[in-house]
């Protein structure tokens, strides 16, 4: 037997290569992590972590678009530990309910916004995006069959698009390299381009002209399909894990007619752009469409604990429960009444402390007005926000906007200045994103735009 270990007794090299014998980690190269060795993140507060060497790290991306409130957060410290002594878990299925999973439940209707008369009042529960999304897959499904028109089987995603990690969630997503290990897409999902106007616009195109150009995809892919084959299209609001991708401001419309014209259900994925990411408690209601289902998870707890879930609209609902009977589908964790309290209690934060508000009306605008400044700098093709996500593409000629060489990984070169440097950013190609938590002041705006500009001197310095 291996000798009892006591967490607090090891150094770094202790650590890493327990990690490297025993955790297999997401999304990794397994063999790249074993010859450097994780970072070992050992605690956290506001916007900063700190690692095992004491290196402090201001994290940019909110963990993974999740801590939304900050770290160090007591409110959801405390009502966990209570939640846990009064009632640690039980299930939600065989008609039995808890307190918080029903108070969360009403909470998350009062907070969704109608668009057009279209209105939210029922939740379904899981543990993650990529469970949720699942169940969109379930209750679209289902929901066609209820129709009387079971033949609508098709559910059509975008190139680069992120759903989560499942088989459906990754079928779903659009991204290559995981389709690529598995056989994924699984059968009855496809994919439309993606409105990536710094990369797919034609020379001279306007950003409005693309907007309509690339929603276009979906109706040609509809058509190519035969409408009566097509049960529903889900996209994010903003494209996150593909490189925080922003449609322009007529994309949105323009899908909206399309999925009215052809009755088609609209999933709004929205892991990473609700609870004040963009600005609104959903993102659906800045661009002003109207979704079926809306799927969240991350910052619904600001990913204290793990939750999920869907927003199921009046039109899905409706049938599901008035026609369907059982709907054989859940989780052992859905309504989990720990993670409901914690989500309770980020919610009350954060309107307390009115974050959502802020990103709207003060630190959104002030983030977009500095981190414009950066499109300055000579490694800098473009740089964009929306809400507190933003993005920057690094380019090997500034005037004609050319792309470096996939194989410097210009990007990743980037993102290892930033570590050196005491900064979280993602690298995705040579995008580099941030998604902040929300409770940044003007001062660590100022002086993660400082760590940039520094984090693009060095790369800067390296790659030319
Ligand atoms: N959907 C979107 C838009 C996401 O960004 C993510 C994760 O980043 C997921 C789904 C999957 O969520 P999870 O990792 O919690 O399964």
């Amino acid at each position: 037997m291996n000798a009892p270990i006591k967490p607090e007794h090891l150094n770094t090299r202790e650590i890493q290569s327990l990690d490297s014998a025993h955790f297999l980690h997401p999304f990794t190269d397994h063999g790249d992590l074993a010859t450097r060795g994780a970072r070992v993140i050992t605690h956290a507060d506001n916007i900063y972590v700190w690692d095992s060497e004491g290196n402090k790290i201001l994290d940019a991306m909110s963990g993974l678009w999740c801590v939304n409130a900050g770290y160090g957060r007591k409110e959801l410290a405390d009502a966990a530990h209570a939640q846990m002594m009064t009632l640690p878990f039980y299930n939600s299925f065989f008609q039995t309910t808890n307190v918080p999973a029903v108070k969360l439940a009403a909470k998350l209707a009062s907070l969704a916004p109608s668009v057009g008369g279209r209105t939210f009042q029922h939740v379904f529960y899981s543990s993650s995006g990529s469970e949720s999304n699942d169940s969109n897959v379930r209750m679209v499904r289902r929901y066609w069959d209820l129709m009387g028109q079971p033949q609508r089987k098709i559910i059509i995603g975008r190139h680069n698009g992120y759903h989560g990690s499942t088989m459906a969630g990754a079928s779903l997503g659009g991204m290559s390299g995981m389709h690529a290990q598995g056989d994924l897409p699984i059968p009855n999902i496809t994919h439309v381009e993606q409105p990536y106007f710094f990369e797919n616009a034609l020379p001279g195109e306007s950003e409005a002209d693309f907007g309509v150009r690339a929603a276009g995809f979906l109706e040609a892919k509809i058509l190519e399909l035969g409408a009566d084959k097509v049960a529903a299209f889900i996209a994010e609001p903003v494209q996150g894990a593909g490189g925080v991708i922003i449609p322009p401001a007529t994309y949105w419309p323009e899908i909206q007619r399309i999925v009215d014209k052809y009755g088609i259900l609209l999933i709004s994925d929205e892991v990473i752009c609700a609870f004040g990411r963009l600005g609104h408690w959903f993102a659906y209601e800045k661009f002003g469409y109207r979704p079926d289902l809306v799927t969240f998870a991350k910052a619904v707890t600001s990913g204290y604990v793990p939750l999920g879930g869907v927003m199921v609209g009046d039109r899905v609902a409706k049938v599901l429960i008035e026609q369907g009977g059982e709907f054989n589908h859940g989780y052992t964790y859905s309504g989990h009444p720990v993670a409901c309290a914690v989500a309770l209690a980020n919610i009350e934060l954060m309107e307390r402390e009115n974050l959502v508000g802020r990103v709207k009306d003060d630190i959104g605008p002030y983030l977009a007005k500095r981190f414009a400044e950066l499109a300055d700098h000579p490694l800098v093709g473009v740089a964009e926000t929306c809400g507190f996500v933003a993005g920057l593409v690094l380019v090997k000629d500034k005037a004609t906007k050319t792309a470096f060489d996939p194989n410097l990984a210009v990007g990743m070169v980037c993102r290892k200045h930033c570590f050196g440097n005491g900064l979280i950013m993602r690298a995705v190609g040579d995008r580099m994103i941030i998604a902040p938590p929300l409770v940044m002041t003007h001062a660590q705006i100022d002086e993660m735009i400082d760590l940039i500009k520094r984090c693009l001197d060095a790369t800067l310095e390296e790659v030319r």
